[in-house]
């Protein structure tokens, strides 16, 4: 679904990126591991067209993405989310969603999960099946400003995914949670793997890796190290070595 060829990045001389590569298959999660300014969010933004490569390739269901602004991009089904959480804390939880439908809408020519014309009773039904999945429906009500920041995470990934993804990226969904409602967003996640979504998500936690990934690459010092099933690259002693401290 996702191919990156050769991709190469810097900003000013600091090279960030070197011939990075890799591939994500349709309807599996892939993790993205890689120590602290290895590149993992600026590959991100490489992808989603935030920032241009030097050289180097992204091909997204077959398409070459090459001159497209972001919001080409996310208008093929390549969404993503930032590191930093940004929900619309005076708006409730069903608000924030139903923003998302709107811009959907607006969006010319409409996109796979843009509305018709004034059917705004869709983009209800869409906000609370994914309100439901997301284990948001209870508090729909509530102010977002009121949520723990676990849950503004979980309303976070709903609104986007009002915007009907076909490929998801998620920089560190679990990052500032608290263990128990971490094993709750894995699990939300993996519902979105049952659904047939497509994920590639940043991630530091070994066990939750292993837990959720159907695939795990490894970056370090922008280049990819190791790329293949959990087990194997969590286990390689060189990756353990690099950056797991052993
Ligand atoms: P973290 O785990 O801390 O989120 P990361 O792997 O996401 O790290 P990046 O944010 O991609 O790493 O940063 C990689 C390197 O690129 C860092 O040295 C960072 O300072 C630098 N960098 C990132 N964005 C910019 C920018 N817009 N301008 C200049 N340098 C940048
Ligand atoms: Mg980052």
């Amino acid at each position: 679904l996702l191919s990156v060829r050769g991709v190469a990045k810097s900003f000013g001389g600091l090279r960030v990126l070197h011939d990075v590569s890799l591939d994500v298959v349709e309807g599996g999660i892939t993790g993205l591991i890689g120590p602290n300014g290895s590149g993992k969010s600026t590959l991100f933004d490489v992808i989603t067209r935030y920032q241009r490569c030097d050289a180097g390739r992204v091909t997204f269901a077959g398409e070459p993405l090459d001159g497209l602004a972001p919001h080409a991009v996310a208008r093929r089904g390549l969404i993503r989310t930032f590191q930093l959480t940004r929900v619309f804390p005076s708006l409730t939880v069903a608000e924030n969603l139903l923003v998302f439908a709107r811009s959907a809408r607006a969006r010319p020519g409409g996109g796979p999960a843009a509305g018709k014309a004034g059917g705004g009773g869709e983009g209800e039904t869409r906000a609370v099946e994914l309100l439901d999945v997301m284990g948001l429906l209870g508090l729909a009500h509530r102010e977002a400003a009121g949520l723990s920041y676990g849950q503004q995470k979980l309303l976070e990934i709903a609104q986007v995914l009002m915007l009907g993804p076909r490929l998801l990226l998620l920089d560190e969904p679990m990052a500032g949670i608290n263990p128990g409602l971490a094993d709750e967003v894995v699990d939300r996640l993996k519902a979105l793997r049952t659904r047939g979504m497509t994920l590639l998500l940043v991630e530091h936690d070994i066990p939750v890796l292993h837990r959720l990934c159907d695939q795990v690459v490894v970056l370090n010092a922008g280049r990819v190290m190791a790329g293949g099933a959990p087990g194997e690259v969590l286990d390689d002693p060189h990756v353990r070595e690099a950056f797991l401290g052993e």
